[in-house]
């Protein structure tokens, strides 16, 4: 393995000022028209994921040596908060686009930074991270299993739930070697889409998010070349688990403003034509400290999102707690805020012909995305715990 490239240093503030308002412009006039196809087809039309790739959107995180922009991270969180702001399909493609390479990349040998991540990065090559099982926790608690015979691995197993799961290059997916349990003898495969022995079943509408495709895949020997592993055998959680999982969880938690901000702006607008009494409902202090409370929190967020983004960048050990800290915190602020903004609508909003319908709706699914909020709070309590355990165990020892 050689060291993956790092994304770093100054950007061209000019550069990445014009880079914004260009992505503002583009999700309010062409992001609002993919909103309306998508809602009203219930299908992501293929030409969005063209348009965004031909746009350069796909690859502005990844280093410039791999045919990306070569934006650091925290800056471009900044980014992806404008993106969230359009519908959840869209945010997904460029969101998914933007960090899955960082994923493999960490773990690739350069014959498979070649195969996987440089396509990852052009768009060409788009993999789904595949991790959920319908009969198993999400973790080392999995049970899909591979056996060995000779150069081939044998998959055998159900994944459920996974996004781009039926129209994408390869599954990032994550089994065990058959007879182990634990997070010991799991692996880490780069499942070629065209794999004999797979059934792929697209799990039909669900409740926000609508259009993007969600997989659910039956694995009855399928079969795997060894060459296909990332990482090491029997350490595959790693690969979802280890450096990959604090950027993204922070960037999920970035979502979660953008969404969050859509809706604020949203209800802000409302609220402002909006007469009732002879009053607009922003002259009413029920509603404007309503949307104040929401400033506040949305701002909070994203202060300690960015915070937790600096500190990764920085290679600070606290960053991975602070993943959490950042996920928990925005997902909660953004329930809280797309309710209030809902309720700032009044009865009209719950309509499909309201805006903030479908951003309510998309805003439930980030409660489950890169870890529920009762992961997040088992890690958290884990940090809290650490110190006083030890120093328990310290005096015992005394
Ligand atoms: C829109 C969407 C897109 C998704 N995309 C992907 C994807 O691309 N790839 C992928 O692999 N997965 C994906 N998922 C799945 C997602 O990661 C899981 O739904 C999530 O991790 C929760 O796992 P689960 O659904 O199996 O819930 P369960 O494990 O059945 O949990 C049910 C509830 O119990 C809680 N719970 C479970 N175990 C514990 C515990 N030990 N302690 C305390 N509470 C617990 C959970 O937090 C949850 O609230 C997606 C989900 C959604 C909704």
């Amino acid at each position: 393995m050689t060291q993956p490239a790092a994304v770093s240093g100054r950007v061209d503030e000019e550069a990445f000022v014009s880079l914004k308002d260009e992505i503002a412009a583009y999700v309010a006039n062409e992001g609002e028209e993919w909103t309306r196809r998508i809602e009203e087809e219930r299908a992501v039309p293929p030409g969005l994921r063209a348009e965004l790739q031909a746009r350069g959107y796909l690859s502005i995180a990844a280093p410039e040596e791999y045919g990306g922009r070569g934006i650091p991270f925290s800056r471009w969180l900044e980014l992806l908060e404008l993106f969230s702001m359009s519908h959840a399909s869209l945010r997904m493609i460029v969101h998914v686009a933007n960090g899955v390479w960082r994923a493999v990349d960490q773990f690739a040998t350069p014959e498979q930074r070649e195969r996987f991540v440089l396509p990852a990065v052009n768009g060409d090559g788009v993999v789904a991270f595949t991790l959920t099982e319908p009969t198993a926790g999400t973790g080392a608690d999995l049970r899909c299993e591979v056996e060995r015979e000779g150069d081939t691995y044998y998959l055998s197993g159900e994944k459920h739930l996974i996004t781009f799961g039926v129209h994408c290059d390869r599954w990032l997916l994550f089994a065990r070697l058959a007879g182990t349990t634990g997070a010991e003898g799991t692996i880490a495969l780069l499942v070629d889409r065209d794999t004999p022995n797979v059934q792929v079943e697209d799990m039909g509408e669900s409740m926000g998010c609508r259009g993007t495709d969600h997989g659910h895949l039956v694995f009855d020997r399928a079969p795997v070349p060894v060459t296909d592993t990332l990482g090491e055998e029997g350490k595959g959680l790693q690969v979802a688990f280890g450096g990959f999982l604090t950027p993204s969880r922070i960037a999920v938690a970035m979502t979660c403003v953008g969404l969050a901000q859509r809706a604020q702006n949203l209800a802000a607008e409302h609220a402002a034509k909006r007469v009732t009494f002879g009053k607009p409902l922003s002259q009413r202090q029920a509603i404007s400290f309503a949307l104040a409370e929401n400033a506040a929190d949305i701002e909070a967020s994203r202060q300690l999102v960015l915070h937790a983004a600096r500190r990764w960048e920085a290679g600070q050990a606290d960053a991975a707690v602070l993943s959490s800290m950042s996920k928990l915190v925005a997902v909660d602020m953004l329930t809280r805020v797309t309710d209030k903004a809902l309720q700032a609508h009044g009865g009209i909003g719950f309509w499909a012909s309201s805006p903030i319908e479908r951003v309510y709706r998309d805003a439930r699914a980030q409660r489950f995305e890169e870890g529920t909020n009762e992961i997040q709070k088992t890690i958290i309590a884990r940090e809290v715990f650490a110190p006083v355990h030890a120093t328990i165990a310290e005096r015992q020892v005394g």
